[in-house]
């Protein structure tokens, strides 16, 4: 049995890996006890667009961080439509979105939390989770790890959640991502190479999300990353295949789906009723809960890693680890306050299925939306402290 180490982070995605390098900023005497199992080797594939948005580079720059040192390409215009028209977002002077690819991202960060000297054991997969009063017991295929806390950063599929929250009812959207062939750039006029665009063109047809159209790179090569979202909140309703709706979407734009290899992963979205921690064990980044209404969780994760580490580093100084105000820290942040609201209007605009509404909300009512975005929307990483 390993126990060596006082705090055991489950998961070396973003979430784990801010959740470290917060640590390590906050309360540095602890750097040396913390250690990160993560289950593959970096760089390892993680299905995700890669669309980080100004939040996440706010809270990478705040740890001394600087995302340019990763292949990326800057998006110049981000499109919200229905049906084809709708708003444009462009941030003056500034990339509106950076699109990363995340086995580079995610390597690059890992590679930085071991530059802050922390250890990073790969190949380590995590079976089992059992608190106790005295700390915390860790089954992996690589034996038994012992520790005072662990935290669950173990994604949306999280057996950390599962280990410790068995009961706790599931609110996961479903995806489906392509990336075209090298080379291949459609024939589309209305989708620009450096231009992002979002769809809600399946809301009236009972899918709660949308189409997105990426530029992104594979070792420097332009391609588009394609997919669809769908939040699953309204499950009961009678919907068409995701394949069928992205193929049609896609095909419209020069681009046929059969051409690419399609891949699908869950993304556990945030409820205000979601339990986060238990007494010894704190949950981060999808494995606590992303964003409901674009399924955005990158800058979630590296938002709940901030607020881990100052609820961990006071629970040493308190000697201390039930982490009973944990949910709270987190619902008064800004990260809280962004989940809560994009709950809101996830449940409000995906169930009104008027053709009518999505019209008027997307292509008129442009200063109302950017109004709501910027004040209820964006703009929270600077609340996570
Ligand atoms: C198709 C798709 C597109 C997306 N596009 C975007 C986007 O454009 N922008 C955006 O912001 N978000 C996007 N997301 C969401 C984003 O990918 C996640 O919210 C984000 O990765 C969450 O980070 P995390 O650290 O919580 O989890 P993850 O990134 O999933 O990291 C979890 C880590 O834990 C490891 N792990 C898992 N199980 C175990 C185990 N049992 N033992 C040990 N280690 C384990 C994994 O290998 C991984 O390294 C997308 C998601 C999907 C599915």
């Amino acid at each position: 049995m390993d126990s060596t180490h006082d705090i055991l982070i489950l998961g070396g995605g973003p979430g784990g890996l801010s959740t470290a390098l917060h640590l390590v900023q906050i309360a540095p005497h602890l750097a040396p006890r913390i250690l990160i199992l993560e289950k593959e080797h970096y760089p390892r594939f993680k299905l995700c667009a890669g669309g980080l948005v100004a939040d996440a580079e706010v809270i990478l720059e705040n740890l001394g961080l600087d995302v340019c040192e990763v292949p990326h390409v800057n998006v110049e215009t981000a499109h919200f439509d229905f049906a084809g028209r709708g708003l444009k977002v462009r941030v003056p002077h500034k990339q509106t979105l950076r699109v990363i690819r995340r086995d580079e991202f995610d390597a690059w960060l890992a590679k930085q939390t071991e530059d802050r000297g922390i250890e990073i054991r790969q190949g380590v997969t995590l079976t089992n989770i059992r608190p106790d009063k005295e700390g915390v017991t860790v089954e992996t295929s690589q034996g038994i790890f012992r520790a005072k806390i662990a935290v669950g950063a173990d994604g949306s599929n999280s057996v950390t959640r599962k280990s410790i929250l068995p009961e706790d009812p599931l609110h996961t959207a479903r995806t489906l991502e392509v990336l075209t062939a090298a080379g291949q750039v459609g024939n589309s006029t209305s989708h620009k190479s450096l231009d992002a665009h979002f769809d809600f063109f399946p809301v009236p047809e009972n899918i709660a999300g949308y189409v997105w159209d990426f530029p992104t790179q594979v070792n420097s090569v332009p391609i588009r990353c394609w997919g669809i979202y769908d939040s699953n909140l309204l499950p009961a309703q009678k919907r068409p295949a995701l394949k069928d709706l992205l193929t049609k979407e896609m095909s419209n734009h020069g681009f046929a789906l059969d051409d690419c290899e399609i891949k699908s992963h869950p993304i556990r979205w945030y409820t205000p009723q979601n339990q986060i921690s238990v007494p010894r064990v704190l949950l981060v980044g999808d494995a606590a809960g992303a964003d409901p209404l674009f399924g955005e969780g990158i800058s979630m994760a590296l938002g709940y890693g901030a607020i881990a580490a100052q609820e961990i580093a006071a629970a040493f100084q308190r000697d201390e680890f039930s982490f009973p105000s944990y949910w709270k820290r987190v619902a008064r942040s800004g990260l809280g306050q962004t989940l809560l609201m994009r709950w809101v209007v996830a449940r409000i605009i995906y169930s009104i299925k008027w053709r009518w509404f999505h019209i008027l909300l997307w292509r008129i009512m442009h200063p109302v939306v950017l109004l709501a975005a910027w004040i209820f929307i964006l703009n929270w990483s600077k609340r996570v402290k």
